[in-house]
């Protein structure tokens, strides 16, 4: 048994005497007093930086690394410490997180020289939660496993918003003992946490997800542009497809225009939410895995265009929702 495993099972085993509580008293019990482990983050950007400080106030040991020196003085400020390098970091750690903006730097971050698994001792459990190429996730993990480092791909949905309140969604592919062993930090930093199998299916479920939303945002937007020029109301229109078979996520917990839904974007001024520029990033990541593993997705092509005309046309840092803006010509 290695030496995350041992940590694992004592923390197991005192969970198990602790069922009777409720899941947040068992779970600061469980890492307050069992399992404050010295974790090693990579990447204290938007989503980062706020992950890293609810595994802080879980009681880990943060050591933070980050190009940005802004990044790097807010996560001290909250309680966690700062690497001088990836090396420092890795060699100190029992567990690695990494949150970084595309595969190429993943594949830096770990493959390049001086970086993680050069340095990082084996055993190191290590968890990408970047939202990056399946291909890239497969490559890396298995070069891990190489290393005798367990690892799985987490991607994450949720936004911002999710990271600071520890409500994330994560998407998790690996081993089932890597997944088991990631389990309890991922809880942590999020509300729900799916295996969805081996390496590299976290995002696949990720990107798969995202097509389907883009491509169902679209649908919507295109439903209620049609309603405008038929002169049917906008809250006619929802409360017949919400409850008939046109209903979707993207009109009933999300509607693009005004009105209908008070918590959606639209009624801010498409203020993100979940910005253009990143479904557009998703699209593409979805583009590129059925270019390569011959997946026909006309539908997936055609939004991955539309919201490149949407970001480029201006709407980049408004919400994915506010295509409906563009559809009807304003932006
Ligand atoms: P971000 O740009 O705010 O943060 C990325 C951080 O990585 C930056 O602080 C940057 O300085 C750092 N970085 C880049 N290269 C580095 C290197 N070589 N060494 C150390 N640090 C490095 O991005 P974000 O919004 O936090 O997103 C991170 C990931 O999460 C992305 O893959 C994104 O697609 C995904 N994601 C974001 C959201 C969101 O709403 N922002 C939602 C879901 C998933």
């Amino acid at each position: 048994m290695n030496r995350l495993e041992s940590n694992c099972e004592a923390a197991r085993g005192q969970l198990q005497g602790n069922r009777s509580t409720d899941s947040m008293t068992t779970r600061n019990f469980f890492w307050e007093e069992t399992m404050a482990s010295t974790v090693g983050f990579v990447g204290l950007g938007n989503m980062g930086g706020p992950m890293a400080i609810n595994l802080v106030k879980a009681g880990h040991r943060v050591l933070g690394f980050d190009l940005s020196e802004a990044a790097m003085a807010a996560h001290a400020e909250a309680g966690g410490e700062k690497a001088v390098s990836i090396g420092e970091l890795a060699a100190a750690a029992d567990v690695i997180v990494t949150m970084l903006p595309a595969g190429k730097h993943v594949r830096q971050i770990y493959q390049g020289e001086g970086g993680i698994l050069e340095t990082a001792r084996p055993g190191t459990l290590l968890i990408d939660s970047s939202t990056i190429d399946v291909e890239s996730a497969r490559v890396v993990s298995k070069a891990a496993e190489e290393s005798d480092m367990p690892m799985v791909d987490a991607p994450v949905s949720g936004g911002v918003a999710g990271a600071a309140a520890g409500t994330l969604t994560f998407m998790v592919g690996g081993a089932d003992s890597a997944f088991e062993a990631a389990r309890p930090f991922l809880e942590v930093m999020g509300k729900t946490i799916v295996h969805a199998g081996g390496a590299g299916t976290g995002q696949a479920a990720k990107i798969c997800n995202n097509m389907l939303l883009g491509i169902s945002m679209i649908g919507v937007c295109e439903a209620f542009v049609l309603a405008e020029k038929l002169g049917l109301d906008a809250q006619k229109l929802f409360d017949i497809s919400s409850t008939a078979s046109g209903q979707c996520w993207s009109l009933t917990s999300y509607c693009p225009v005004p009105g209908p839904v008070p918590s959606s974007p639209a009624n801010r001024d498409y203020q993100p939410g979940f910005a253009a520029a990143m479904m557009l990033k998703d699209l593409k990541l979805a583009q590129e895995a059925a270019g390569s593993s011959g997946a026909a997705t006309p539908l997936g092509a055609e939004a991955a265009s539309l919201y490149a005309l949407f970001c480029n046309s201006g709407g980049e840092s408004q919400d994915f929702s506010g295509i409906v803006k563009f559809l009807r010509g304003e932006t």
